[in-house]
């Protein structure tokens, strides 16, 4: 349904260009949950505005992004104007960012449908009370501004703004940050029950390992801009063949285990310099000789399991 290809994504920034996505290609079938994951400035959010067309003037993008086989960034906004909202939509970070402070809910949420001509006038705030209820919010609330409703009850109310025109294809950009646990497990379980009874695909973005385990099938995990490896959730768990995502994993606390949490030493490394050999090679706990001088490619390692790592060239030296 949606297909990106090799898609780039650089920013002016003074004294030179920020290579902020260096191509990134990923396939999302109709129906299906992916994640996206990496440490905070690793391009996933980035990446998501580009297919919205939603990046600020000073990036340039290269690339394509397909959607049903029509390729949505090739006459810039003339071409990704039709599809966002209506085939594309997306709930932001911060639902209080999303919403008019100044305007209803209710109507916020008329709005997306009424420039697209999905509904106009009394059919198109019949319906966004019923996206209200939808996502458990009496449709009666329809009327009141977001500054009236709890931080959980904006994020499911910027869920159902996502809704309105029916989009295919949802993308949420950590869309729980900022809630407390108890609001983050309902509104993951509410995107879960959304995206499969509406039959839609969405793309999770976050850097919280357990949320995507909960939601997603499958995740592209990110570093410096790149996908470093990609694969079934179960694969990326039991079998990771980078030693970033194997390093995520031990990152996470587990409430439930004695393992101890080991924090991965140093940063992501500057976007705007060259980078040179592999990006995650300081970090890096089973780097070698070749590391720093030779970047790894993006190769298949296994059944819909990629990895860019030099160990997955030489099988005696994979990390446990
Ligand atoms: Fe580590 Fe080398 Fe693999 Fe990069 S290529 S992740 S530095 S082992």
């Amino acid at each position: 349904m949606l297909s990106v290809e090799g898609l780039e994504v650089w920013f002016d920034v003074p004294g030179g260009e920020l290579h902020a996505v260096q191509g990134v290609a990923f396939d999302l079938f109709p129906g299906e949950r992916m994640g996206l994951v990496g440490e905070s400035g690793c391009g996933k959010t980035t990446t998501i505005l580009a297919l919205m067309g939603l990046l600020p003037p000073s990036a340039s993008v290269a690339g394509r992004v397909l959607l049903d086989g029509e390729d949505v960034l090739a006459k810039g906004e003339d071409s990704v104007s039709p599809h966002r909202w209506r085939d594309v939509a997306m709930v932001f970070q911060g639902a209080m960012n999303a919403f008019n402070p100044v305007k209803t809910v209710g109507s916020q949420i008329v709005e997306p449908m009424e420039l697209h001509g999905v509904a106009s006038g009394r059919a198109a705030r019949n319906q966004a009370a019923e996206l209200l209820e939808m996502v458990g919010i009496s449709g009666s609330r329809a009327d009141r501004y977001p500054h009236e409703f709890s931080g959980g009850m904006r994020q499911r109310a910027a869920i159902a703004m996502a809704l309105a025109c029916s989009p295919k294809v949802l993308l949420a950009d950590e869309p729980t940050t900022a809630l407390d646990v108890m609001v983050q497990a309902q509104i993951l379980e509410l995107l879960v029950r959304l995206t499969d009874d509406l039959g839609l695909a969405m793309i999770l973005v976050t850097h919280d390992l357990p949320v995507v385990a909960q939601v997603c099938g499958r995740a592209a995990v990110m570093y410096a801009g790149k996908v470093a490896e990609s694969g079934p959730i179960e694969t990326l768990f039991h079998d990771p063949r980078h030693p970033y995502t194997r390093m995520l994993f031990q990152a996470t606390p587990d409430l439930h285990g004695d393992d101890e949490v080991a924090s991965i030493p140093g940063a992501p490394p500057r976007l705007d310099r060259e980078v040179l050999g592999c990006p995650f090679h300081p970090r890096c706990d089973s780097a070698f000789s070749r590391c720093p001088v030779e970047e790894p490619r993006l190769r298949e390692v296994g059944d819909n399991h990629t990895a860019a790592c030099h160990l997955n060239d030489v099988p005696m030296q994979v990390a446990q």
